[in-house]
């Protein structure tokens, strides 16, 4: 077993159990890609058990802080059984559900997210990659899923020294030959592609509606799972208060304009910079058997189309904004803040009194507090005041620890405009 020694001082992360430990706390010992060393103090203190990854800044990452552990088949088996246990409570209202969430779950740089029989894995630690076999078998027996599929794309891996890699580990469905295998009822076919739907596509519930996964080309790994309570929140808000006219801003696949016409919003319009989202959302519309004349699509950038809209003097009774991350790290936060601030500025300006505004941010580099200042100025700056109906965050099965605040990252905001 390859040691690991901390300089003298760097020990703390470590002992307050935050699974990272970055190159310059390191002051001897090397090992290769993946492998398991042991961590210690300067003075040789049992500090972690953890995987090493030579070319990346995060230099370590811990798998067990308790010494008698051994890292190996049993130890995975055991992260994933307990990960999964936790789910088991959570009464997900879904047959999709977050199953391993990195670091929260104990199992660093690994994401696995179930989509009905299907399970799809993304691996961006030098630590999990080298364990990728093992963590296969265990997830596909304790899950009792058939199919397990890669998203190992994410352009974090370059960080680790790894290429990127997407295909099936285990299983694989059914090619159908172009053409021959419908879609569902109401579906165009091949969402928006010419021919059959692909043999990486799953349709899954939520709540009471049907969406469409491609687990080979769906952002992450198909789908935004941490958004679920807040679309059911958003169709009760609609409902609640009697919302006709939506604007579901980085609409995606239209998750939350589902969730408005379901509401019984008449007037919904989802705007997206990618075509091939837009096309999943007309047909998701299809799909949930809501009125297609009841919903429009926008393929524009947001900033631009918002600015558009202000000029044009239309009003909305809610608005989403739920942005990619604009601040990956606490490096970028003062841009980030900043366009942020543009966005909500500017919906709060589209929205008629009484309306509502539910805004996110997925930065892990903004924090809850930031969020908060930068929406309130947002408003200022708009000339509105707004009351805060709810405050909202990732569903549960995107778990948060209290020894890793990064994983904290999405938060989101409900104001009702006064
Ligand atoms: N709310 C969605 C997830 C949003 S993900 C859901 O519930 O599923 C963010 C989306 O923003 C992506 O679909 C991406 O294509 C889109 N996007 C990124 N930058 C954009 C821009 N400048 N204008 C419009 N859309 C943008």
């Amino acid at each position: 077993m390859k040691v690991i020694t901390l300089r003298e001082g760097r020990e703390r992360s470590l002992l307050r159990r935050h699974p990272w430990v970055f190159e310059a706390s390191i002051a001897g010992g090397k090992a290769d890609s993946g492998e398991t060393v042991r961590v210690q103090a300067h003075d040789g203190r049992f500090l972690a058990w953890a995987a090493y990854s030579p070319s990346s800044m995060i230099r370590l990452r811990a798998w067990s802080f308790d010494e008698t552990e051994r890292i190996d088949a049993a130890f995975f088996a055991r992260r994933i059984a307990r990960a999964l246990a936790v789910r088991e409570t959570l009464k997900v209202d879904s047959d999709s559900v977050r199953l391993i969430h990195g670091e929260a779950d104990g199992l660093p740089g690994l994401v696995v997210d179930r989509y009905g029989d299907t399970l799809c894995a993304q691996i961006t630690s030098a630590a999990a990659e080298r364990w990728k076999g093992v963590i296969a078998e265990a997830l596909l027996k304790a899950s009792g899923a058939t199919r397990l599929y890669e998203r190992s794309d994410a352009s974090v891996r370059g960080l680790e020294g790894l290429s990127p890699r997407t295909g099936w580990i285990a299983g694989e469905m059914e090619a159908p030959a172009a053409g021959t295998r419908p879609p569902p009822e109401g579906v165009p076919a091949g969402l928006g592609r010419p021919g059959a739907r692909p043999a990486t596509c799953v349709t899954i519930r939520e709540h009471s509606w049907q969406f469409e996964v491609d687990l080979a080309s769906g952002h992450k790994t198909g789908f935004y799972l941490d958004q679920r309570d807040n679309r059911r929140i958003f169709a009760e808000t609609v409902r609640l208060f009697g919302y006709r006219r939506v604007l579901n801003c980085f609409s995606y696949t239209g998750g939350f304009s589902v969730a408005a016409l379901a509401a019984g919003a008449t007037d919904v319009t989802s705007v997206d910079s990618s075509g091939p989202a837009l096309a999943h959302a007309e047909a998701h519309v299809a799909l949930n058997g809501f009125d297609p004349a009841h919903h429009r699509t926008l393929d524009a950038d947001v900033n631009r189309t918002l600015r558009e809209m202000i000029d044009r003097g239309e009003r909305f009774d809610a608005i989403v904004l739920d942005p990619p991350k604009f601040a990956p790290s606490a490096a970028h936060a003062e841009r980030a803040a900043r366009a942020y601030k543009d966005i909500n500025r500017l919906a709060f300006g589209l929205l008629r009194p009484g309306g509502a505004l539910f805004t996110f941010s997925c930065s892990g580099g903004i924090s809850g507090d930031l969020f908060h200042k930068i929406v309130a100025g947002a408003g200022l700056d708009a000339g509105i005041d707004a009351r805060i109906h709810a405050r909202l965050a990732a569903a549960p099965d995107h778990p948060m620890t209290v020894t890793f605040p990064e994983g904290e990252y999405l938060k989101g905001l409900v104001l009702v405009v006064a």
